[in-house]
């Protein structure tokens, strides 16, 4: 089954949100995972079932991080606001570094999201 990270900053949830609901039908039939703001707001706001990690700011990045270095995770959606200074941004970035090292499919904005799960539905 396919494993999908959703992250997102605070000022992108809502885009991220949006993007959940309009795929919708695909997402659900996916493993999801997400950081913890990202997961709670998910689960509230649509009908899919997230397995929710710590928050980013508490070690939610790492997290999904480790999923990665064992080559558990196909990609990730990660929402980022690149006109915010995150107070975790060294978690990010070794995030980052740990999907080119594995080759995992990382979106960070909303056209490669768009994608990355189109990309995901070809294979299918
Ligand atoms: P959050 O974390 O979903 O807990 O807000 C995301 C992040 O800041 O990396």
């Amino acid at each position: 089954m396919t494993r999908l990270a959703l992250i997102a900053h605070d000022e992108k949830k809502p885009d991220l949100i949006e993007f959940a609901r309009s795929h919708e039908e695909q997402l659900r039939e996916y493993d999801l995972i997400a950081t913890g703001t990202t997961g709670k707001r998910l689960t509230a706001e649509t009908d899919l079932e997230i397995e929710r990690k710590q928050s980013g700011p508490l070690g939610g990045d790492l997290e999904i991080g480790a999923e990665v270095a064992r080559d558990r995770l196909d990609g990730i959606v990660f929402l980022r606001d690149p006109l915010t200074a995150q107070p975790h941004e060294p978690d990010i970035s070794a995030l980052l570094r740990i999907c080119d090292v594995h080759d995992t499919a990382l979106a960070t904005n909303r056209a490669s999201a768009e994608l990355l799960v189109e990309g995901f539905a070809d294979e299918e």
